[in-house]
């Protein structure tokens, strides 16, 4: 994935707002939970990551 790093601090999990941790292995935004439980895991297409709960999946 090639992901604009200004672009990466700046985007939230929209469910439970903590900051999101890039993973390659599955090109998915993982919600880092910071106190919680939501771990969405939100698809990246093109490098454009889709920050939709309906598109996210569960960890
Ligand atoms: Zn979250």
């Amino acid at each position: 994935m090639n992901l604009d790093p200004t672009l990466l601090e700046i985007l939230v999990c929209p469910q439970c707002h903590s900051g999101l941790d890039v993973d390659e292995s599955t090109s998915t935004l993982n919600c880092r939970n910071d106190g919680g439980t939501c771990g969405l895991r939100y698809p990246v297409r093109d490098d454009i990551p889709v920050m939709l709960i309906d598109e996210a999946t569960t960890a």
